[in-house]
């Protein structure tokens, strides 16, 4: 009489579940969300649970490898610091936006206005390169966004 296989979840590090995470983030075209970062991290062979996912993403997201964006409740991989990031409504490219005096002189009001900053989102929706080329060629129309 054969085995029987019983399911046994694999017991990994915080850190081996945080590359899993990253890798999954960096391989992707576009932010994604905590679901998708889970369905991508099961297609490559590592199951995570959704909760499993967002704490690694929140931790990650603490530490600045990672950045939410909050116009597509999604999160994208990211090297550096950034200022800000503008989102295309059509493709969802995103480009990290370096502008620190932007960033620097938002603050300056909030201080002026006397509000306490918790948390700062500079984020711009709008058409990149790519798809004003496309809507110019009348291969996409100029209606409003899809989904953001
Ligand atoms: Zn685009």
């Amino acid at each position: 009489m054969p085995r029987r296989e019983s399911y046994r979840p694999t017991r990994r590090s915080r850190g081996e579940i945080e590359a899993i995470v990253l890798s999954c983030l960096k391989q992707a075209a576009a932010p994604l969300g905590a679901y998708e970062v889970s369905e991508a991290a099961a297609k490559a062979g590592s199951n995570l649970a959704a909760m499993q996912v967002y704490r690694t993403l929140g931790r990650l997201v603490e530490r600045g490898t990672v950045h939410r964006v909050e116009s597509l409740s999604a999160y994208l991989a990211i090297d550096r610091p950034i200022d800000g990031l503008a989102i295309c409504r059509m493709c969802r490219n995103i480009e990290a936006l370096a502008a620190p005096e932007l960033k620097r002189g938002l603050l300056e009001a909030i201080s002026s206005a006397q509000f306490r900053a918790h948390r700062t989102v500079i984020e711009v929706i709008g058409l990149c390169a790519r798809c004003q080329q496309r809507e110019q060629a009348g291969l996409i129309g100029r209606g409003g966004p899809p989904s953001i």
